[in-house]
């Protein structure tokens, strides 16, 4: 997709989530919805807070961040399948 010149880029626009070669996967019997990796997420989109994390993969850049702050270890990171 163009993107016009005439205003800046826009996660709305682009699915981030391309990015990523990795995606974090969480652990539901792991997981005390401690909000922690919600709250470090720098795209937002690890789901409500206090339930179990519900990561929206379109825009997740697979950055690992929640997999790091998890205090429980509930998350890994998971290798994307590549697309031929
Ligand atoms: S930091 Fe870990 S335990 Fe806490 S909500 Fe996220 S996945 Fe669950
Ligand atoms: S890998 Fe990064 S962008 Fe994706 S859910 Fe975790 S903290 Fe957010």
């Amino acid at each position: 997709m163009l993107i016009p010149l005439s205003k800046p880029g826009t996660t709305t626009d682009i699915k981030t989530g391309k990015w990523k070669t990795h995606r974090p996967t969480v652990d539901p019997k792991l997981c005390t919805k401690c909000a922690i990796c919600q709250n470090f997420c720098p795209e937002g989109i690890m789901g409500t807070p206090r339930e179990i994390p519900v990561i929206d993969y379109d825009y997740c850049k697979g950055c690992s961040m929640c997999m790091v702050e998890c205090p429980f270890k509930a998350i890994t990171m998971v290798a994307e399948k590549q697309e031929l």
